[in-house]
């Protein structure tokens, strides 16, 4: 059985599982650094990054984090989570830097502050119901990263050898493609270890 956590320190927890355990895995809700141990994969939440990164620095996760990754272990962040793992971010210090790209914070604009919208997602779908909410954009990728979404011009997925980044919510519909890709990584990461 293949083990994937969801960092259950603040943000779309529950629908991150639901979609996970949609996809016959079993979940790990992480709240202690401990919980890591033995995971094949891990999942940052939606919700809000600033929040998040005060709550990884609180409870001892940033090193754990950094190791977790370092190891080469499949990683997955939407919208807030995105934000986590970008090695820049517009404006600010990153804060767990594993993944070659820049992205900008609440960076659609007032009036599409939240929105919905088909998109075009490079091995998934040409219908991926994407939901975004105060979403950021990657606004460049690096040699590493590979572009697999952009929505009006703007890059809103991302994919970097074992970790991927969107800056929507797939949690957030019944839509499971995104998360089912994730455990295709992990089995392949899994094959090839
Ligand atoms: N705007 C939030 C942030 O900067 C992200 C929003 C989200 O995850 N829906 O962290």
């Amino acid at each position: 059985m293949i083990n994937i956590g969801v960092l259950a320190l603040q943000g779309a927890v529950r629908e991150h599982a639901a979609a996970l355990e949609a996809a016959d895995v079993n979940v790990i809700t992480v709240k202690r650094t401990e919980e890591l141990n033995g995971l094949d994969g891990l999942v940052f939440p939606g919700g809000e990054s600033t929040t998040m990164r005060r709550l990884i620095d609180k409870y001892g996760f940033f090193e754990p984090l950094k190791k977790f990754s370092e190891q080469g272990n499949p990683m997955f962040g939407t919208c807030a989570g995105a934000i986590l793992m970008a090695k820049e971010i517009v404006g600010q210090d990153p804060h767990l830097g594993v993944m070659d790209m820049t992205v900008q914070r609440n960076a659609f604009g007032r009036q599409r502050e939240s929105f919905e919208a088909p998109l075009k997602v490079k091995g998934i779908g040409d219908d991926v119901h994407g939901v975004f909410i105060r979403a950021p954009i990657i606004v460049s990728t690096g040699p590493a990263a590979e572009v697999i979404s952009e929505y009006d011009g703007e890059i809103v997925a991302a994919k970097q050898g074992n970790f991927l980044a969107c800056s929507y919510h797939p949690e957030l519909t019944d839509d499971h493609r995104m998360h089912q890709y994730f455990v295709e990584m992990i089995r392949k990461n899994r094959l090839a270890a």
